[in-house]
């Protein structure tokens, strides 16, 4: 959800599917008739930023919306998840890998069942219920052999169906807000970047989301650590000082502390994340830090701000599972021409 203003609420979803088969990335949207064109035109741009990058062969279907939302309201996301065992998970990482970053991360990936993880909150807090202090959920149960992508991350790979009439998630902007549907030419000063935001709702319902959100919303609460706390793709490359210090496999507590990106078992700090609403540090844990500059799923936009995809972005799409063209593949094509070079000479 990008956060621009403080209120953020679930929006009424609009439907009218209609089929379409897949080449390569398709984003299919399902929107009422009489949507503003431009708006239409502004959701199919940001859909072409990620169906540039992303090369899995499957379908994403969003419902999208752009209505009268309530006061001070800009705009609302929500996407469909899906539950699978981690084992599962994994597997499908390891034979969808095939560019350098995603093979390292697949590499510092638990080879067990079960995750040990550092979290808060909870009935089972040893140190009283809904107590923010941290300790180790080792004990095996559904939330540390379980992983809850999105439905669209798992179609990349392959764990559901690439193509069917399922809806991966829906976007609603508000338009009682000043938008530049163009930010080829800048954007304006006064108006939000329609195309960067979209780009960024899309992003979450493409997979950039974090569990964390969910204990952070119930962290006071008395419930177990299998309810509620269920590792999204990106938490399992989401460290801290202390889940390295214990040799947990990821931080999933909501609070302050730092939240870091590591693909190598926590020893390389690539970013940092935001730490929750609630907890944490005021934005949404499926972010990246804010305004760090770390790319199009920052959690806050500014007015007169354009928002593009970064190399950052690029890394964390390609291991949660999707296919991202990396700089090793642009080498393999290299060395390709060279070879076709050199048969060309031997013929001369
Ligand atoms: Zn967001």
């Amino acid at each position: 959800m990008k956060n621009i203003k403080k209120s953020l609420k679930i929006a009424t979803l609009l439907v009218c599917a209609y089929a379409s088969s897949a080449q390569a990335l398709v984003i299919h949207f399902n929107y009422a008739t009489g949507m503003d064109p431009t708006a239409l035109a502004g959701f199919q741009a940001a859909a072409t930023r990620w169906t540039d990058i992303l090369r899995d062969n499957v379908q994403v279907n969003l419902n999208i919306g752009f209505t009268a939302l309530g006061a001070g309201i800009l705009g609302s996301t929500g996407s469909t998840k899906v539950t699978y065992s981690y084992d599962a998970y994994r597997n499908a990482l390891a034979a969808d890998a095939i560019g350098v970053y995603d093979q390292a991360a697949v590499a510092g990936l638990s080879k067990s069942s079960c995750l040990n993880v550092v979290m808060n909150g909870t009935g089972v807090n040893p140190a009283g219920v809904g107590s923010g202090a941290l300790f180790l959920d080792n004990n095996c149960n559904a939330n540390n052999n379980t992983i809850r992508p999105t439905l669209a991350n798992a179609r990349a790979l392959g764990l559901t169906a690439a193509v069917d009439s399922r809806v991966d998630g829906s976007i609603s902007f508000s338009n009682l807000f000043t938008w530049d549907f163009n930010a080829a030419d800048g954007v304006d000063a006064n108006a939000y970047d329609f195309v960067g935001v979209a780009t960024h709702e899309i992003g979450h319902a493409l997979g950039f989301i974090s569990g964390v959100d969910i204990l952070d919303g119930n962290r006071a609460g008395n419930y177990s650590d299998a309810a509620f706390t269920y590792i999204a793709p990106t938490d399992l490359y989401r460290c801290s000082d202390v889940s390295k210090g214990a040799g947990a496999d990821l931080d999933f507590s909501a609070d302050t502390r730092t939240k870091y990106f590591s693909l190598d078992k926590c020893n390389t700090t690539l970013a940092t994340f935001s730490t929750g609403v609630a907890f944490g540090d005021g934005r949404q844990a499926s972010h990246w830090k804010d305004n760090a500059g770390y790319g199009i799923m920052d959690p806050t936009a500014g007015k007169g701000e354009v928002m593009t995809i970064s190399a950052l972005d690029r890394k964390m799409f390609d291991v949660i599972g999707w296919n991202v063209p990396e700089p090793g593949s642009i080498a393999l094509f290299g060395l390709g021409l060279a070879a076709l070079f050199g048969m060309r000479k031997r013929n001369a």
